[in-house]
């Protein structure tokens, strides 16, 4: 469910305070956006986990920052 001031950190609720959750925000945006492999160049990169990048199109696993691969 989303809200229009908080968007998907709405889930929160209240908790967590407004900074964590405008931190959160910015995370899941670029969770979210996709991100271009550097082998193929495509935006096809996924996060796997944290820090583990996984481009679906070549397969392509690769190591990367927690929330964004590099
Ligand atoms: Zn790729």
């Amino acid at each position: 469910m989303k809200t229009k001031k908080v968007g998907a950190a709405g889930r929160f609720g209240s908790r967590y305070g407004k900074k964590i959750r405008k931190n959160f925000l910015k995370v899941e945006s670029e969770k979210a956006a996709g991100w271009s492999c550097p082998r193929c160049l495509k935006k096809t990169v996924k996060r796997e986990s944290a820090g583990i990048w996984y481009c679906s199109s070549c397969r392509h696993k690769f190591a990367g920052k927690a929330y964004k691969p590099a």
